[in-house]
């Protein structure tokens, strides 16, 4: 028995325009990260179908559950979309099965088909009646429930559809930059941004030797566990040492993670520009810390005309939590690693800061070389998900 995965679009349907475009993207996606697997695959309008081997189907499932633009899917078997043919086929598939009630359904997108779908439900119900010992119909609540799609070029017969991810293919929106931390929260705004289809570059802001090597390594983990759900992600690793480093010899205490965080933002302005990237994201989430209050948000927000996105702005710790569990990034966010906001943290950091307070403290020293020299030391790594070592790097 041939079986072959189908994939149906769901959202993807809504976007009538650009219909193409989103599958041709999800095509490029899925024959992308099943490139070494021998597998064939096809799509139209309607749908995919991959053609795998038996013994692949595990790995091919586990690769597919990450592709954003897969609603759900089905593993169906095969047959000619002919009586007898699917008679036959329905035979063989529903006797492996244990089962002691049924129902199924036949859809008939394919008219060219003799028998209309719901005669054609009660000849194939009528054929496992009588070839199946002790098994009855039940429509409500069916052991086993068949489902029979007899298309033009195949018949399709399955009994379960897995959710897929959900979302938009990677790729059909613009390029965003994350900022990713080793933090549980922008893991977490990173998945959720690529999502909705945006293709992200990340920003890791290091203060060497305040931060150490490991807390670099746990940004390339999160990173490269971030790639799994597309093909591979560009990670800037910027020195911000220096900058740091003069915001606390010359700035009040209470604005220095203001001040510090305009530098971040400033410096994320420059590299969506030279990145063709059009938005800021990060997991900034309302309220978490002084640096995210409203007012905060909107003083350091002001240095850039980018948009920022904040998938994560209106969610709660926990739930941000139980997301990061989901996507397998919260074991290493909690690793112990100091990061550069955690290092030079003030007793008492400013709530709401004022905006002539920032820029009085900032006429202190001549930050734009500095913000230059960041952004044209920068280091930049390309993360795969198969990737195991950055041994030059670390
Ligand atoms: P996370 O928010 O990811 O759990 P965190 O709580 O340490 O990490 P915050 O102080 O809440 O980080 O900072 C808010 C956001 O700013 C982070 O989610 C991240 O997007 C960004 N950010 C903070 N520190 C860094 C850094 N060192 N490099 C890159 N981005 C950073
Ligand atoms: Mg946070």
């Amino acid at each position: 028995m041939k079986r072959v995965i189908l994939i149906k679009y769901g959202e993807l349907s809504t976007k009538k325009g650009n219909r193409n475009y989103f599958i041709n993207t999800l095509y490029r996606s899925v024959q992308n990260k099943l490139k070494n697997y021998p597998v064939t695959i096809e799509k139209d309008r309607a749908r995919m179908t991959i053609l795998f081997e038996e013994k692949d189907l595990e790995n091919i499932q586990n690769i597919i559950n990450k592709i954003f633009g897969i609603h759900t899917y089905q593993v169906a078997v095969v047959c000619d979309s002919t009586e007898e043919s699917i008679k036959s086929t329905l035979l063989e598939v529903v006797s492996q099965e244990a089962f002691s009630t049924f129902k199924i359904d036949v859809k008939r997108s394919d008219k060219k088909f003799p028998i209309p779908s719901q005669d054609f439900n009660h000849v194939l119900g009528g054929l496992l009646l009588k070839n199946i010992p002790n098994i009855h119909v039940d429509v409500h609540h069916p052991d086993l429930w068949i489902k029979v799609e007899i298309r033009e070029e195949s018949t399709y017969i399955y009994f379960h559809s897995y959710q897929g991810s959900g979302g938009y293919p990677v790729g059909t929106q613009a390029r965003g930059m994350l900022m990713l931390s080793g933090g549980i929260d922008s893991p977490v705004a990173g998945y959720l941004a690529m999502k909705r289809g945006v293709e992200l570059d990340c920003v890791y802001f290091e203060a060497i030797p305040h931060t150490s090597p490991e807390a670099r390594e746990k940004v390339i983990t999160l990173c490269r566990k971030l790639s799994s759900y597309t093909d591979l992600i560009h990670l800037h690793i910027v020195n911000f040492t220096p900058i740091q480093e003069k915001i606390y010899e010359c700035c009040r205490d209470d604005y220095c993670i203001t001040i510090m965080r305009r530098m971040m933002y400033r410096i994320m302005d420059r590299l969506c520009r030279s990145h063709n990237a059009y938005v800021i994201v990060n997991g900034e989430s309302i309220g978490q810390v002084a640096s995210q209050t409203l007012t905060s948000m909107n003083v350091i927000n002001s240095v850039t005309n980018l948009p920022v996105i904040r998938p994560v702005a209106c969610f709660d710790k926990l739930e941000i939590m139980e997301i990061a569990r989901k996507i397998d990034t919260f074991e290493t966010s909690i690793l112990p690693y100091e990061d550069c906001c955690t290092v030079f943290v003030p007793k008492h950091p400013v709530i709401n800061p004022r905006m002539d307070t920032c820029l009085e403290e900032e006429l202190k020293f001549d930050y734009l070389p500095m913000i230059e020299e960041a952004v044209s030391s920068m280091n930049t790594i390309v993360v795969r998900e198969d990737d195991q070592e950055y041994g030059d790097i670390l």
